[in-house]
């Protein structure tokens, strides 16, 4: 399995990190987790064939996960050569919300024909699931599991395995006893998380967002809990913290709460691989074009 973490940020944006996006490649198969901002232009800067990315599944439907899906969608049919429909795997609310971007895009969808590319690309098909096994093909297994996102529910974690290996993403969700049950031994558990200072979790308005999510304290306990080959952390919030807001911060917090496993704090293009052994490849530079 090969792992690829297109987009590692949280909604506000930073220089470097965009929205939530994890692309595994498996067997013969590409599977999109999150579609969040920039998800396009992650997938060509890691040479991704774009063509190939038809196969979608939502953690939830808050704006950072969602909002790179219309440009992947567009753009990957009239400009990548996509010649098949997207099929989109989303909890309960995902049809109405395909529908309303279908209707956003009503303008090009009656007036962007072009013989070069098949109008059926176009075409989205959607599973609303709920918590179980929602994917099975060629020895590969996505199970969805159901956290809790406050604001953000229904929020769902997945596990995909294939061949004796998995990687399990925890989604956005607070600390959760299904992600424990679910990541048990795990090759890869790659986790959110979020770190403030303590004065700026003292303020009502950041209390109720860390709620949501999952402190290195917190992640600490998990990743004790699970014995995962790697934890990797995405979806990485953090202000007005010291060094600032150096990533090392979160490794620090983490040790101090007492895991001392291996532990990534995940990047934009970072890929791992996951075999005998699971090798992190840190993001190669981008040439000038
Ligand atoms: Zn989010």
């Amino acid at each position: 399995m090969k792992v690829y973490l297109l987009g590692t940020g949280g909604p506000e944006i930073t220089l470097h990190r965009q929205g939530s996006a994890v692309l595994i490649e498996v067997n013969d198969q590409k599977l999109l987790f999150d579609a969040g901002r920039s998800v396009l232009q992650r997938l060509f800067e890691c040479s991704v064939s774009i063509a190939d990315v038809t196969q979608i599944f939502f953690t939830h439907m808050h704006s950072d996960h969602i909002e790179g899906l219309p440009n992947l969608w567009m753009t990957g049919w009239f400009s990548h050569g996509r010649t098949r429909p997207l099929d989109i795997w989303g909890p309960s609310g995902t049809k109405r919300m395909i529908d309303g971007m279908r209707e956003m895009y009503r303008f090009d969808l009656a007036n962007r024909i072009d013989p070069r590319h098949p109008p059926e690309a176009l075409e989205t098909r959607v599973t609303e699931y709920s918590e179980g096994v929602i994917y099975e093909r060629n020895g590969v297994v996505i199970t969805a599991f159901e956290v809790w996102h406050d604001d953000g529910n229904p929020a769902f974690g997945f596990r995909i395995a294939h061949a004796g290996r998995s990687v399990v993403l925890s989604g956005d969700t607070t600390y959760h006893e299904n992600v424990i049950q679910f990541a048990q031994e795990t090759d890869l558990l790659v986790h959110n998380v979020i770190a403030v200072s303590d004065e700026l979790a003292q303020l009502p308005k950041l209390q109720s967002v860390l709620a949501k999510l999952t402190t290195p304290e917190q992640a600490a306990d998990i990743f004790r809990r699970t014995a995962p080959r790697l934890a990797v952390y995405t979806h990485v919030i953090k202000k007005g913290l010291a060094n600032g807001n150096h990533d090392s911060v979160l490794i620090e917090r983490t040790r101090q709460a007492g895991y001392a496993g291996p532990l990534e704090v995940g990047l934009d293009r970072m890929t791992i691989d996951i075999g005998e052994s699971v090798n992190v490849i840190p993001p190669p530079a981008i040439a000038v074009d």
